[in-house]
């Protein structure tokens, strides 16, 4: 999709408030504990190289990232630091990761197998970090046989692979309830003891498990939301946890109206008309529509026109939407979608929570017709 550079839309990214996040974030660890920036799916839809360039600067020592293709997005944009794929990658893709020296996780033996001969093929080591699923149900290793099977594998296989660290992922970090991510600790440290290898790198921590669970920094901390200021514990309905220090939003969406028009008793606004004028009314349009990310199901969601926030009247269409204005406000009057406070009527928590779903999509969904701005 092209960046609509001729339309006044914008994704308008603070990236010192991504510098101030990582640097506290930092700054709090444990010596010894390093911060690697998760910037997958486009730096949560933030932008990857500038987020992780200015995570690099402000104490990240490298990153994570879900698929291969992100990692060389990175390499190619000249970062040299550690990148791990969290996902998982097909064997044949090995040898492409161990020549950009990109790391894999890994969560079977029989990927090791499969891995074997294309990197026996050349002389650079694949790095690799055991996935461990310690109750995620989503990859790794689970049963103790495989897992010290693999070990034995990998001691066998010196000369291909790396082992660079092991790690798991928490289903609940981010609530209250801490029996379930108990569980997992346990189960992770169950298989952590049958180790035959020496990962230099043990981690288990997203944003939330450090930010809530201060015991488990462990070597590296993966460090997603936080550095985008979003708190991980904001379920829609629950009673969020308070992270430890002031995380602050870097991301806002700001236009313009494109068009203004009094409409009349009985007209209905957009498709299907879900919306009718009771009286004379003024309507706003605005250029962004979904697919700019702007979902459908935001309908109702209030903006902010100039000083005054406004609802989202009528379906939302493919590329504009319409607002009701609480009278005739001039062309080119700014709108802002979502705001960075993150206590405004309209911040990006606001908008997941009208929509039933986590920040995190939202910001992900926006797509690359938006121009992302930064400053
Ligand atoms: C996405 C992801 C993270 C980062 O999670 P946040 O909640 O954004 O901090 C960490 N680890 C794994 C395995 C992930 O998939």
């Amino acid at each position: 999709m092209v960046v609509a550079s001729h339309r006044n839309a914008q994704l308008k990214i603070n990236l010192g408030a991504i510098a101030q996040n990582v640097k506290n974030e930092v700054s709090r660890l444990p010596g010894g504990t390093q911060m690697f920036a998760v910037v997958k799916a486009n730096g949560y839809g933030h932008g990857a190289v500038p987020v992780a360039k200015t995570a690099a600067e402000n104490g990240a020592t490298g990153f994570c990232v879900a698929v291969l293709d992100e990692a060389l997005e990175l390499r190619q944009a000249g970062l040299d630091q550690p990148i791990l794929v969290l996902g998982i990658t097909e064997p044949k893709d090995a040898v492409l990761a161990s020549e950009n020296n990109v790391s894999l996780s890994v969560g079977s033996l029989s990927w090791l197998q499969e891995s074997t001969n294309d990197l026996q093929e050349q002389t650079k080591q694949l790095k690799i970090h055991l996935a461990i699923d310690s109750g995620m149900s989503r990859i790794g290793f689970i049963e103790d046989e495989e897992f010290v099977a693999a070990n034995d594998y990998l001691n066998d296989h010196q000369a291909e692979f790396e082992v660079e660290g092991m790690f798991t992922h928490f289903a609940s970090a981010d609530t209250a309830q801490t029996d379930y991510f108990n569980y997992q600790v346990g189960r992770f440290n169950h298989l952590k003891s049958l180790l035959r290898v020496e990962p230099k790198y043990i981690h288990v921590a997203n944003t939330a498990t450090s930010l809530f669970h201060e015991a488990c920094h462990s070597d590296l901390v993966r460090f997603g939301i936080g550095i985008y200021g979003l708190n991980p514990s904001s379920a829609p309905g629950a009673t969020d946890l308070v992270p430890p220090f002031e995380i602050k939003p870097a991301l806002s969406l700001t236009t313009a109206l494109s068009f203004v028009k009094q409409i009349h008793k009985g007209s209905g606004v957009s498709y299907g008309s879900t919306y009718v004028a009771e009286g004379d009314e003024w309507i706003g349009t605005v250029p962004v529509g979904y697919a700019d990310g702007w979902q459908r199901s935001l309908q109702g969601f209030e903006v902010k026109v100039g000083d005054i926030y406004c609802p989202i009247v009528g379906r939302i269409c493919m590329d504009q939407f319409m607002v009701k204005l609480p009278n005739e406000l001039p062309v080119g009057t700014p709108v802002e979608l979502i705001s960075a406070n993150p206590t405004a009527k309209n911040s990006l928590k606001a908008a997941a929570d009208k929509i039933g779903t986590i920040h995190y999509e939202v910001a992900c969904l926006f797509t690359s017709r938006l121009p992302r701005i930064y400053y």
